[in-house]
């Protein structure tokens, strides 16, 4: 067994095979999880959207919305225990390009609120004085495909610097739309990755977790079988079970060295491994 310094997730001998690979395509993951996708990230474009006039910095605005989709959708992953990967991974693209191009879809919906809102008073100014006609802006697009165009041809502004326009502004809503892509799938992948009971179909959590001082640490190293320094400062014990237990306990062990490095360990434990580090919880509790 090896542990070496700041390695998380390194797999120890394990005393019973682990959960790996995910969970089985499920219809369920078709029925919840891709439909659940869409309409998060729909409320999350149009949060975005009104988000952003308040704050939007460059480039970190598409990223802190591809974190926020990513977030929500290991939520629903997890409450609707969809662990089909290839699935997860389909129904957070499709949510990245719904957050992506309805962000600019929201924008025209409110473009078009407030046109309907100033005809009026426009036309009026028009009849009033023709010269003005020629001066006001192009009227506002009455499709989406006009008002990206028409958006693009506008041109944005990069940190006062710069202004981008035509195809720069789509290279541009490109960039931002990968952003929000990578960031998401930074969320969703690590999160896709953790153990899965494919008899049950449930994602293991813990059922057990607390903090323990070095003797406690060693004591459960011992059972594990995992080899651990003399000058341990604490560390953490996490016992892993899936929703009906019907899989093998995972018990997760993480403990730092009195010069501050960092170890982890993850153990598939049979029964009676398994009854071995409860009680050495209970034990640990009881004082
Ligand atoms: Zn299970």
């Amino acid at each position: 067994m090896n542990t070496t310094p700041n390695n998380d997730a390194n797999a120890a001998e394990p005393s019973a095979a682990g959960p790996n690979g995910g969970g089985p395509f499920g219809l369920r993951g078709v029925a919840v999880w891709l439909p659940g996708c869409l309409l998060l990230s729909s409320l999350a474009a149009w949060a975005a959207e009104d988000a952003q006039f308040y704050f939007a910095p460059f480039l970190i605005f598409p990223l802190l919305v591809g974190i926020g989709l990513g977030a929500v959708l290991v939520l629903l992953m997890r409450v609707g225990q969809v662990g089909h990967r290839p699935t997860i991974l389909l129904g957070t693209l499709l949510a990245a390009l719904v957050a992506v191009v309805g962000q600019h879809y929201f924008g025209f919906l409110d473009a078009q609120k407030l046109e309907r809102r100033e005809t009026a008073a426009i036309e009026k100014a028009k009849a009033a004085l023709p010269e003005l006609a020629a001066r006001l802006p192009p009227a506002p697009a009455e499709n989406f495909c006009r008002f990206m165009r028409q958006q693009a041809g506008r041109g944005r502004s990069v940190f006062n610097l710069l202004e981008v326009r035509g195809g720069g502004a789509w290279a541009l809503w490109t960039v931002e739309g990968l952003l929000t892509l990578a960031a998401a799938l930074g969320v969703v992948i690590p999160a896709m990755r953790l153990p899965f009971c494919k008899r049950c179909r449930s994602w293991y959590r813990a059922a057990r977790s607390a903090r323990f001082p070095a003797a406690v640490i060693r004591d459960i190293a011992k059972v594990l079988d995992v080899e651990t320094a003399e000058r341990i400062r604490s560390g953490r014990c996490r016992l892993l079970n899936c929703a009906s237990g019907c899989g093998p306990t995972g018990c997760e062990l993480s403990w730092e060295d009195l010069d501050g490095n960092t170890f982890f360990a993850r153990v598939w434990l049979d029964p009676a491994a398994r009854n071995a580090v409860a009680q050495v919880f209970d034990e640990a509790q009881k004082k």
